[in-house]
């Protein structure tokens, strides 16, 4: 094994990382150029960005404020970066990121268009040997997963897909090229935080749209809008203070949840709490009280709140009883915010149709049936989400010691420890994995997180002359348990259908894959095993 300097064999490294996200750069940056490991990134896209390299479509944009979806690890990166918009759109965050892997000098040390296959744990050589599609092999003793929770594209078995004579598109995996919906007839399947940023804009020029939706689903508005320069300051001067702050709070971004309670309030002081955070716009509404996603009567209030916004906004009635036959209690499923959206259903060139009702059948050469009714469409565009947080690890081969296989590790669910380690697999870690509060938070705070965590142990192995680290089983066991305890303890186990269950894919294990106690309170556990010399770990020497 050698570092930076010394010879090495073109394909074998110190550390190999999977993903050229934002987990992927940062953690290349921390092992090459704080610990001096060899290092390289294998991505299987054409270009460096992840989640925002693939999702090209019509509306795409991120959810968190811009001010705080940005690395906090570096003062340089955050002075030199000013973000135009409030929320900012796909094609702003590919900038960023591609400003922040020149600025690291990062694209050497990646290999686009590399997607891994397998990698496989050598025990005698404490060793991974990593295979790509091309057939490519590379070595290292650390691998690093940071394949994302979002980059599995799920695109539905509907049978006669293959014969659509029109041209269709999953939204995360949108091509480069501009998808011309002018004069077209356009059907458009999902209506979560994807479908509900695309179905307005694919409105805007499309000839008809008609959205199909299974789960209806609550939405704020965004209120986007350009930052004003007064904003921009106080980013620029405020960094020390947002960054602590962001580090602080629940879910990562720079609002804190209220300590009031649902009934600690009149009815009538409640009502104005929505409808300022209504005015307000964004992921902040979850905050209003603190009870909202423990006690579903407080939940209720919000939900109330936000379907009658809904009737309000939409003309037509029974449009409006469709979108409004919401299911699960605010907040259970991932809670999207828009610009537009219930106004589209207005608009002349707009239907929708509930395929909880009557479900799609079939898709055929010219459209989609459903089973009371065929559809002519010229384009298919699939919002369908993804198989979320497990999909990108298990479409890999990946085995551990004694060939244990990853398949056969999470047959009933994922098993992890802190969502960064798996037992029986030495020296691999997943950030943002399965049991970390990963995709319920502002992500580029989790990922920081998992990726100097990361960091830290591998330093302290190297030293202290270790060779591998992996968690006892018995750690595990209990990290999935309390993983379990804590969100049944919530409301998130009354959507039952979501992604964060699962349960979006067929014969996936239903088990709720994040960790819900909170990002501040998992950064002290996760503080905590470290400075107790990695409890719940084992670690060999050489
Ligand atoms: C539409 C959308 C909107 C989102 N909005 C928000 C938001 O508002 N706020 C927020 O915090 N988060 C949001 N997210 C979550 C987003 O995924 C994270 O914020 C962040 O981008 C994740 O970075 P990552 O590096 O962990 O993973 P990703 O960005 O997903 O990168 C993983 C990379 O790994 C690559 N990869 C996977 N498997 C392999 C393989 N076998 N071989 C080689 N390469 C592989 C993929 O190609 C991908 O490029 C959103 C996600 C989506 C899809």
């Amino acid at each position: 094994m050698t570092g930076n300097n010394g010879h090495k064999s073109a394909s074998r490294f110190d550390a190999l990382i999977i993903g050229a996200g934002f987990a992927g750069l940062y953690q290349l940056h921390s092992l090459r150029d704080k610990l001096g490991l060899s290092s390289v990134v294998l991505e299987a896209g054409d270009g460096i960005g992840g989640t925002w390299y693939w999702n090209r479509y019509p509306g795409a944009r991120c959810d968190s404020e811009s001010h705080v979806y940005a690395y906090y690890f570096s003062d340089e990166l955050l002075t030199e970066w000013e973000w135009t918009e409030r929320y900012p759109a796909q094609p702003e965050i590919v900038r960023y990121l591609e400003f922040v892997a020149n600025k690291l000098d990062l694209k050497r040390d990646i290999r686009l268009g590399t997607r891994v296959v397998s990698a496989h744990y050598l025990e005698d050589e404490n060793r991974w040997i990593v295979t790509t599609e091309g057939g490519t092999r590379f070595e290292a003793t650390y691998l690093i997963a940071a394949t994302g929770c979002l980059s599995a594209a799920n695109i539905p078995a509907i049978p006669g897909l293959e014969s659509f004579d029109g041209e269709w598109y999953h939204t995360g995996q949108w091509p480069h090229e501009e998808v011309e919906f002018r004069g077209k007839a356009v059907g458009q399947i999902g209506t979560g935080s994807t479908g509900i940023q695309a179905a307005p804009v694919i409105a805007q020029t499309a000839k008809h749209l008609t959205v199909f939706q299974r789960t209806p689903n609550f939405s704020v508005p965004a209120h986007n809008r350009p930052l004003s320069a007064d904003f921009k300051q106080y980013v620029r001067e405020s960094r020390a203070e947002i960054r602590k702050l962001i580090r602080s709070t629940t879910n990562a971004h720079a609002f804190k949840i209220s300590d009031r309670k649902v009934f600690d309030v009149s009815a009538q002081e409640r009502e104005a709490i929505y409808e300022a955070a209504w005015e307000k716009g964004g992921l902040e509404f979850r905050a209003c009280f603190q009870d909202l996603m423990i006690d579903k009567a407080a939940n209720d209030t919000a939900a109330d709140f936000l379907k009658n916004k809904i009737r309000k906004i939409v003309k037509d009635p029974e449009t409006a009883a469709t979108l409004t036959k919401i299911d699960h209690p605010y907040g259970t499923k991932r809670p999207p915010i828009d610009t537009d959206y219930f106004e589209t259903f207005n608009r002349e060139n707009v239907s929708l149709i509930d395929v909880r009702a009557n479900p799609i059948t079939r898709i055929t050469p010219r459209g989609i049936e459903t089973t009371d009714a065929a559809y002519e469409f010229d384009i298919i565009v699939f919002a369908t989400g993804f198989d979320a947080i497990t999909g990108p690890l298990l479409k890999m081969d990946i085995r551990g010691r004694d060939g244990l296989s990853i398949h056969k590790a999470w047959e009933t669910g994922p098993w992890t420890y802190l969502g960064l380690q798996i037992p029986g697999f030495p020296n691999l870690f997943t950030i943002t994995g399965p049991g970390s509060p990963s995709v319920l938070t502002n992500m580029p705070v989790a990922i920081e997180q998992h990726v100097d965590w990361i960091t830290d142990c591998i330093a302290d192995m190297r030293n202290n002359d270790l060779a591998r680290i992996e968690p006892t089983a018995a750690a595990a066991d209990a990290w999935g348990e309390y993983v379990n305890e804590t969100a049944s303890a919530t409301l998130m186990p009354q959507a039952g259908h979501s992604w964060y269950h699962g349960a979006n894919i067929p014969g996936k294990p239903l088990k709720f894959m994040p960790y819900v106690g909170g990002m501040a309170h998992y950064r002290t556990i996760c503080d905590d095993a470290a400075s107790r010399g990695y409890e719940g770990f084992t670690r060999q020497a050489r």
